[in-house]
Parts: C-alpha cells; sequence; structure tokens
C-alpha cells in the first residue's frame, strides 16, 4: 500500500498546463492566471483627497482658528489645477486630485459653517477650526501597489477582486490557461442512468453527475463520455473514440480485484498503474497517461463506490485539475478542530471520515460514518476530517484535521 500523501504527490506530477489565451478582464473569472503581470499603473496613480473638504499647506493651519482664502474648486476627474498659493485653500471633493503645494485636507466637518462649506458654490473662504497633522486624508499615489511593481503570478485563480485589480493597475485583458477538457466516465453494468426504471440488480448511475460537477468546481470543462458496460470491448471503443479532443480523463469503478474489474483489467498493459492507497475510503485507485490516437491524455480511475468517488475527487480529482488548468495553489487548508465523538477507524490506513460542525466541535455528518456506498448521506458532509494512519480510534477531545468544503 502507498499513503494518500505519496499517492497525491504522484497526480499532482500528472499532465502538463494546456493551452493559454488572452480574454478581456470579465471572461477570466475562475480561469488560472497564466503569466507574471506587472502594474502599468500605480493605486493610486496620483495624490488625491480621501473626503469632501479643503486642500491646505499643512504649515498654514498650524495655528487655529484661521481664515484662508478659497483659490479654486475641484471636484474628481480635473486635471488643469495649478500650484496651490501658500496661505490658500482649494475645495477639494473625494477622489480628485490635489493641487500641486497641497499636503493636507481638511475634512469639510472641521471648517467653520460646515454645512453651508459644500453648497453648489465654493466659499469665498474658510475658516480651519482645528489643526491637522501634515498629510492628513490624503490617498498618496503609488502607496498601494507602484508603476512596474509584480502585480499577479502565474498559477493564481481569478476571480471578481483579482480582476477588478488588474482593472485598476490598467490592464484589459489576461492570458489565462483555458479550461481544461475532462472526459467522464462511469462503468458498471449494473448501471441505469438517472430517472431511469431499475430492475433488480441495477442501481442509478449517481457517479457520472458528481464527477462531472466536481470537475467544474475544480475549473474544468466536464464532457460526460457514455458510460461502459464490464466488457472490455465497450470501454476500449468508449475510449478510443473519445481520446482526441480530450485533455484528462476520470473514471469510476471497476479498479479493484473482482472479475469484471473492467477498468483495471484494461488498462494495466497501458501505462496506468494500479494501487492500493492506505485510505479509507478510496483504496483502490489508478492513474497514469494514456496514449489516445497520438495523445498522451493523463487519466485517473477511481473506485466506484460513491463516498471513495467524492473523496478521491478532492483529494486526487481537484489535484489532476489544478495541474492541466496551470494553478499552483494545491494546498489543502486543513483547520484543526476538535471532535466531541469517538469511533473507530481502519487500522493502518489513514480515513476521511465526512464530518459537520455542531456547537463548535467536529461530529460525523452521519450515522454510516465513512461507509463508502451512502449516497444519499454524502449531501449531510460539509467536511473531511482526517485520522492519520497510525491512529486506530479517535476519542472525544482529539484534535483533528479537518478540510471544510
Ligand atoms: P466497483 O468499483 O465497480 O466494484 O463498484 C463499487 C460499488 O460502487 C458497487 O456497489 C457499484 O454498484 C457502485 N457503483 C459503481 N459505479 C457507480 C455509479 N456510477 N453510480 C453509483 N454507484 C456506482
Ligand atoms: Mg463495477
Amino acid at each position: 500500500m502507498i499513503s494518500f500523501e505519496e499517492y497525491r504527490q504522484m497526480i499532482l506530477g500528472l499532465g502538463q498546463p494546456v493551452s493559454t489565451e488572452t480574454v478581456p478582464l470579465h471572461a477570466a473569472d475562475g480561469l488560472v492566471n497564466a503569466e507574471t503581470v506587472f502594474a502599468r499603473y500605480a493605486v493610486p496613480p496620483f495624490d488625491n483627497s480621501a473626503m469632501d473638504g479643503f486642500a491646505v499647506r499643512a504649515v498654514d493651519i498650524e495655528n487655529t482658528p484661521v481664515t484662508l482664502p478659497v483659490s479654486t474648486d475641484i471636484p474628481a476627474g480635473r486635471t488643469d489645477v495649478g500650484e496651490l498659493e501658500p496661505g490658500t485653500a482649494a475645495r477639494i471633493m473625494t477622489g480628485a486630485p490635489l493641487p500641486p503645494g497641497a499636503d493636507t485636507i481638511v475634512q469639510v466637518e472641521k471648517t467653520a459653517n460646515a454645512d453651508q462649506n459644500m453648497l453648489t458654490e465654493a466659499p469665498h473662504e474658510i475658516t480651519v477650526l482645528e489643526p491637522v497633522t501634515h498629510g492628513t486624508h490624503v490617498r498618496f499615489s503609488g502607496e498601494d501597489i507602484a508603476v512596474g511593481e509584480e502585480a499577479l503570478a502565474p498559477g493564481e485563480v481569478l476571480g471578481p477582486t483579482q480582476l477588478s485589480a488588474l482593472a485598476s493597475i490598467g490592464h484589459g485583458y489576461v492570458k489565462v490557461h483555458r479550461k481544461p477538457v475532462i472526459g467522464v466516465l462511469s462503468t458498471g453494468s449494473e448501471l441505469k442512468k438517472p430517472g431511469e426504471e431499475i430492475a433488480p440488480g441495477q442501481i442509478p448511475d449517481s457517479n457520472t453527475t458528481l464527477v462531472r460537477l466536481l470537475v467544474r468546481a475544480s475549473g474544468a470543462k466536464d464532457v460526460v463520455l457514455s458510460s461502459s458496460s464490464d466488457d472490455p470491448k465497450d470501454l476500449a471503443a468508449v475510449l478510443d473514440k473519445a481520446g482526441a479532443y480530450l485533455d484528462g480523463i476520470i473514471t469510476t469503478g471497476g479498479v479493484s480485484a473482482g472479475a469484471f474489474d473492467v477498468v483495471k483489467e484494461y488498462l494495466k498493459d497501458k501505462n496506468v498503474g494500479f494501487h492500493k492507497v492506505a485510505m479509507q475510503p478510496g483504496k483502490p485507485q489508478g492513474s497514469g497517461v494514456l496514449n489516445l490516437g497520438g495523445r498522451d491524455v493523463p487519466i485517473l480511475c477511481l473506485p466506484g463506490n460513491p463516498v471513495s468517488v467524492f473523496v478521491s475527487m478532492k483529494v486526487y480529482g481537484d489535484a489532476l485539475i489544478a495541474n492541466l488548468s496551470g494553478r499552483t495553489n494545491t494546498e489543502i487548508p486543513w483547520q484543526e478542530w476538535e471532535t466531541s465523538e469517538s469511533w473507530k477507524t481502519p487500522p493502518g490506513r489513514a480515513q476521511f471520515m465526512p464530518v459537520v460542525a455542531k456547537d463548535g466541535k467536529v461530529v460525523r455528518a452521519t450515522s454510516g460514518g465513512s461507509g463508502s456506498h451512502l449516497v444519499y448521506s454524502l449531501m449531510k458532509t460539509r467536511g473531511l476530517a482526517f485520522v492519520p494512519t497510525e491512529v486506530e480510534e479517535v476519542r472525544a477531545g482529539d484534535k483533528l484535521k479537518v478540510w471544510w468544503l
């Protein structure tokens, strides 16, 4: 058996990032940045006012109250303002550029007749009631990022805040990896499509739905390959037809040691390795790179049990897609939580227990624990708690690593 950590490391080395394209910012949501981006503009791009009020030289308001003539009026967007004469003030609005020479903003509230001072016409003069220190309420150019600074590294996932940041530093387009296309293939002669009638011995195929949607959640495109029976000829036909346009394939079922384990049977001589991973659920796993129609296509062969599929998709499926889409952050965001329950865990295997939070502690999501066939109850799960290989019994009060989903 190999450890979960070792196997995940193997999957993180499977395949290469897919090709890139340059797209407008709004089209890049959820995609992965493909090159280092530098700031074309500083943030803020010029010194400006953080308040509605009056731009002054701090030396002119050291002794208050003091009355200064108002020389001009500066709304946001005005660009033709000359030097602020010593001993004067300029009325200024939030976001407007500071006139050269000014170094301090006096908030309107700190002036006499404040309620009058922001009416349509600027007042002829203002009285500053109390001293304001140098630099107050000035947003200085470049205080967030300077021109030419490195703004975003390749491998970062782009979302609303990253993309608005790129807009603010002068970019309208961004180079991203296109979404990898992942073929999803369920195997099993017992499977019927969702909604179809089942005869005794048959079950609805729930894995296809689970895997294709987790593929999307990981940032790839899903293509459902028609599901295969447990006849190798059937599987061969589906794979041969599918290979040409896929960046990766994820199969479920048929990887354990049974007589009809078609995936293992058919792929074991085709550069796909089958392993026993020391984890529960999800012990039987397969992975490798298939040559389909002259192209190398990474493949993950997950077990068939739905809870195993879910855990395998979170820990391995997402790692494969991270790799193919160029995403660099593949750390599992473990958090340490105390459990208020006790349970036995399988000896010699790490356990991924579906959990929820209750009263600030972590508890099992269902009475069935990590039973790998409990596909209905899986929806109650909010996290996966990790019980290391060497632990055989979890006791109430123990601290566990939890991955909140
Ligand atoms: P296998 O790994 O093929 O032996 O499958 C293990 C278990 O998972 C069996 O009980 C299968 O019936 C079940 N199973 C396999 N594929 C699916 C699927 N696509 N949807 C729901 N259950 C499945
Ligand atoms: Mg099967």
